[in-house]
């Protein structure tokens, strides 16, 4: 089909030309001077991004990698951790986790909301032995499209007065929804390049804590690739352990200029303003957003419900078909049930409208009762907003 293909999944992203064109380098030497410079470059950019003044491990490798590199360092065989369901990625982390030889407790969830500070705070009292050595967390819970409130976890886990490390997945998260690795007190922050860093797939990152750096030394689960303490060693020289994935590493120092360049705020703001017009574009179609929190509505990607009867696939292949683009499938409780709206990334008000059109289309052709209107009431939003001065940088020019 001609022009460009809408890639409206929650991750992977649209990368921007600019980043294309920064990775477009011949291979390199990665033990020379040159690799040095950019090494250094992304591994002290990097922490901006995780708003963060410790160490950021890098790996070549996807967001699973990260998460367990994330276990392998802190924890030993057999070790309890407590995990909270907050849907599909939660649930993926808790089987790796297992997988690993650890122990996993569940809070059980309805996939509706994100976790719960009280619940986990609850649970910690009672473990008066300590038997918990870590509190995992996904920040944005991709299947659902609720954010957990990570500052207040915190808290929940000091008013326990409970020493569990806390760990947290914000790979659909990060240069996306306000996150702050080092004022919330998280020990080790998992991250990954395909989403809100508009990068291909094949990054991920461990951002990490004095406590978290503490917990590699006695950790006792084996690792070698995933191994803090040699990449720590080199990384400070600029340089990695093993061949890092250069090309990528240029595609993440322009990824983050441009994160810098329009502000982190400002890029948070954008995603949070997509968030709000596509919730009510679902709404005016009269569907229901999955996420039922107000207050826990997800800036990168929204999860709506198909009416009772209709198959979300069956939609998805309509749209794909007519107007060539990609939306996000139902994963694991919610599969067939829900769609999702990416609207994370290289993404901007007419890529939401476009988005928002092929949505509204799709239902149409796929005879899926609606009200018409959605688009209309994304659009009211949107410029009602920068009449308001929403956007600084309009208001100015
Ligand atoms: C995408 C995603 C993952 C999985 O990352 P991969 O790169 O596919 O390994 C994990 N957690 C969350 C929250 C995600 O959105």
């Amino acid at each position: 089909m001609p022009g460009r293909h809408f890639l409206q999944i929650p991750g992977p992203t649209n990368v921007p030309d600019r980043v294309l064109r920064a990775m477009d380098m011949p291979t390199m030497d990665h033990r020379g001077s040159e690799f040095q410079a950019l090494g250094k470059r992304v591994l002290s950019g990097i922490k901006v991004i995780f708003q963060t003044e410790k160490p950021v491990v890098i790996y070549p490798a996807s967001g699973t990698g990260a998460w367990e590199a994330a276990l392998v360092n802190t924890l030993s065989p057999g070790d309890l951790v407590l995990m909270y369901e907050s849907g599909q990625f939660a649930a993926l982390w808790k089987k790796l986790a297992e997988k690993l030889g650890l122990r996993t407790e569940f809070l059980s969830g309805d996939w509706r909301s994100a976790a719960k500070p009280d619940a986990i705070s609850d649970r910690l009292k009672a473990d008066t032995d300590h038997e918990i050595k870590a509190v995992c967390v996904v920040h944005n819970e991709t299947s659902t499209g609720c954010v957990a409130p990570i500052a207040e976890i915190r808290r929940a886990i000091d008013e326990a007065g409970h020493p569990a490390l806390f760990l947290v997945d914000t790979i659909s998260s990060l240069g996306s929804i306000d996150y702050r690795h080092d004022e919330w007190g998280v020990d080790v922050t998992v991250g990954g390049s395909q989403k809100g860093l508009m990068l291909p797939p094949g990054l991920s990152f461990n951002a990490l804590s004095d406590k978290a750096l503490d917990a590699h030394e006695k950790s006792g689960l084996a690792k070698s690739y995933w191994d803090w303490a040699e990449m720590l060693l080199v990384n400070k020289n600029g340089f990695f352990p093993y061949t890092p994935a250069t090309n990528l590493l240029y595609g993440l120092d322009t990824a983050i200029e441009m994160l810098l360049d329009e502000g982190l705020a400002k890029v948070f703001d954008r995603h949070a303003r997509h968030g709000e017009a596509t919730r009510r574009a679902v709404r005016a179609w009269g569907l229901d957003v999955l996420c039922e929190e107000e207050s826990q509505h997800s800036g990168s990607l929204t999860a709506v419900l198909m009416p009772d009867g209709q198959d979300a696939d069956q939609f998805r292949k309509v749209v794909l078909d007519h107007f060539n683009m990609s939306l996000g499938a139902g994963l694991g409780k919610v599969a067939g049930k829900v769609f999702r709206i990416g609207h994370l990334g290289d993404f901007n008000d007419l890529m939401l409208l476009g988005t928002l059109g092929g949505v509204e289309m799709g239902l149409a052709i796929a005879g899926v009762p609606h009200t018409p209107g959605g688009v209309r009431a994304a659009m009211d939003f949107l410029s009602g907003q920068r009449r308001a001065g929403g956007d600084a940088k309009v208001a100015a020019a």
